[in-house]
């Protein structure tokens, strides 16, 4: 029997390029250095898109798809110094159903309604941005105004992108309009992941064995190292065993990457200049009030850093509030209490309702590396699933996808790779 493939990392790219090259009939050896699969993806709150096919595609393979909320038609509450507005799909056929509410929405102008409406169509029409260009710039070109941009474009990709305007590349702005907001009737309905969504992963180890591959979990990588002629590579764990491998998918953040190839690859100049591709912070904060002050199940605040609010059902009275920050930029270096009265101040303008609350309980959680940049001049950096070396293949958000830091992007570079191994095997 072959020697399996060695996959190192069991985050959505680790697991997506194990699930599919099983499928394919390919033996997997699948390691993960925590005690749990599903990296970044595991624990928190987060959304998906109707447009994510290829990770929803993955969570039919496993069976847990059901346990993604999905609403029936995109529905998204903004609210802004207490007035709360929607934008809804109503039934109207595509791309008319969200007009109704647009055309409601009292966070911007007849004029300004007009230019978004008129940009909203270049991009339909596929006007490509120019090279290198920002989404700042783009806006700019499209006659956009600093309210068009606050009160709709930065809604919708703060949080996608995680990055500002400023520094965004256009290319993945237009992207998430193209793909979500334009595509199709459901492209853009919002898909709530459990805050344990680690169990939407739980059949991974099943699916896997069932076709005679493993996972093997707390099973740190330290390094790879080049093999003899039967085993291109030799994968060292921590705990000092060694695995004999001819093909790797190395599904790790590019960070891990870097410390895990031999000196003499990490000197290639794709390897090396892996290290510029900077990565963003997220904040997610847990507010807990002495009373129900919410009913929406997520409501956006306009403006940066970006806040998406998670409401969560009132248990005895209380209410808990996950709060998702993107683009936090120097929020992300200030003291949890600091984090949590800003947090606080910002959701009580927003929301009368809370004004009158007291916080009970809250939680900081930073994820100081979130997601990579996705400024212009760092696309060039992504890496193909093919690298330089024979035999070892890249997955991860941050590969060559053309997506942006995402699930969904994580789940298609497990695609692409498994795809690039299933094309070099021996036929
Ligand atoms: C706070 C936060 C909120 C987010 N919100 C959303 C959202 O709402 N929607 C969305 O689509 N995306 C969101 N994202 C982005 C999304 O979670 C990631 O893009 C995606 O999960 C990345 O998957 P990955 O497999 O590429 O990397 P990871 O999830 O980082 O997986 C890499 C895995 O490799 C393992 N590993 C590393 N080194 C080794 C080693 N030496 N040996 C063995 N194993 C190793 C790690 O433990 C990890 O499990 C969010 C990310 C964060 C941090």
């Amino acid at each position: 029997m072959s020697a399996p493939v060695v996959i190192i990392g069991g985050g959505l790219a680790g697991i997506s390029a194990a699930c599919h090259l099983a499928a394919k009939g390919f033996r997997v050896h699948l390691l993960e250095k925590s005690s749990r699969l599903g990296g970044r993806a595991q624990m928190g709150n987060r959304l998906t898109l109707g447009c994510c096919t290829s990770y929803l595609d993955l969570l039919d393979m496993l069976g847990t798809r059901h346990l993604v909320h999905m609403q029936r038609r995109m529905d998204i509450a903004v609210a802004y110094e207490g007035r709360l507005a929607r934008l809804k799909a109503v039934a109207l056929p595509h791309p008319w159903a969200i007009a109704p509410s647009f055309l409601r929405y009292p966070f911007l102008s007849i004029s300004a309604k007009g230019a978004v409406c008129r940009a909203l169509l270049r991009i339909a029409q596929g006007a490509p941005p120019l090279a290198n260009e920002t989404f700042a710039a783009w806006l700019q070109r499209h006659r956009q105004s600093s309210h068009a941009r606050r009160f709709f474009w930065e809604l919708i990709t703060a949080p996608t992108l995680n990055s500002p305007a400023e520094t965004a590349s256009a290319e993945f702005a237009l992207l998430v309009f193209r793909e979500a907001v334009l595509a199709g009737p459901h492209t853009a309905t919002l898909g709530f992941i459990p805050y344990d969504g680690v169990r939407l992963l739980h059949p991974v180890n099943e699916f896997l064995a069932r076709r005679g591959s493993q996972v093997q979990l707390c099973a740190p990588v330290e390094r790879i190292t080049e093999g003899c002629e039967n085993s291109r590579f030799h994968v060292h764990l921590k705990n000092g065993e060694v695995l004999k491998a001819s093909t790797i998918v190395a599904a790790v953040p590019h960070t891990d990457l870097l410390r895990l190839l031999p000196p003499r690859w990490r000197q290639q100049p794709c390897f090396s200049r892996l290290s510029q591709l900077s990565r963003r912070p997220i904040i997610d904060v847990i507010l807990a009030y002495d009373r129900p002050v919410l009913t929406e199940p997520v409501i956006a605040i306009p403006g940066l850093p970006a806040l998406w609010i998670f409401p969560k059902q009132p248990e005895e009275g209380t209410q808990q509030i996950a709060v998702s920050i993107s683009c936090p930029d120097e929020l992300a270096d200030q003291e949890a209490a600091r984090i949590v009265r800003w947090t606080h101040e910002r959701l009580a303008t927003a929301c009368p309702a809370v004004r009158k609350a007291s916080l009970v309980q809250t939680r900081v959680h930073r994820h100081r590396g979130a997601t990579f940049s996705v400024a212009p001049r760092d696309q060039d950096l992504r890496l193909p699933p093919l690298s330089p070396i024979p035999g070892l293949f890249l997955a991860g958000d941050w590969t060559n996808t053309g997506w942006p830091a995402t699930m969904e992007g994580a789940v298609r570079s497990g695609l692409n790779a498994a795809a690039a191994v299933s094309q070099a095997a021996p036929k």
